[in-house]
């Protein structure tokens, strides 16, 4: 998916169709690690329009991705969908808009790879009331208890705490 901004129509350019999930994640490219974490093919639909003078990129999205929950560890699958836009510009260099320079050669997958992983979920968890690990044995509590929580009890002395003192008067 390679385009020049010099040479885009008038109509712009479009892509709307699926993107294979190997495609995605098969990346000779150096300075962009290929997001492995995608597990499904992804879902999407490019525009690339000529905007004032500067050219603008709106992304549409969907696919799913895996994600570890960050209490329990275990691998979670999360839907991601979104829509955003990009602007790329020949003149201007600002918080808004990427400077390229002329003819203006465009890796779509590339930039595609870019903002899938400036969109990954960071904090994601498996469950709302996810129990996480116990800080004692590591056991997923969400799948049982474990032992830490009735150590109390095997603890010689723990009968003690159940005696009631009788009261002399
Ligand atoms: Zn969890
Ligand atoms: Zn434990």
């Amino acid at each position: 998916m390679q385009v020049v901004l010099i040479e885009l129509a008038s109509t712009g350019w479009q892509f709307n169709g699926t993107i294979p999930k190997e495609l995605l994640q098969d990346c000779d490219v150096d300075n962009i690690e290929s997001p492995q974490w995608v597990c499904s093919d992804v879902i999407c639909s490019l525009d690339l329009q000529r905007e004032y003078g500067d050219f603008k990129l709106d992304i549409e999205w969907s696919f799913d991705g895996e994600d570890r929950c960050m209490r329990c560890q275990d691998k979670t699958v999360r839907a991601y969908q979104k829509k955003l836009s990009l602007f790329f510009s020949f003149e201007t260099d600002d918080e808004t808009r990427d400077l390229v320079e002329k003819p203006g050669d465009l890796n779509i997958l590339d930039i595609l790879r870019e903002e899938i992983w400036l969109n990954q979920n960071q904090s994601s968890l498996c469950k709302k009331k996810c129990k996480g690990l116990c800080t004692k044995c590591g056991v997923n509590r969400n799948r049982g208890q474990c032992q830490c929580d009735q150590v109390d009890v095997l603890h010689p002395f723990a009968g003690l705490r159940s005696l009631a003192f009788e009261k002399k008067d």
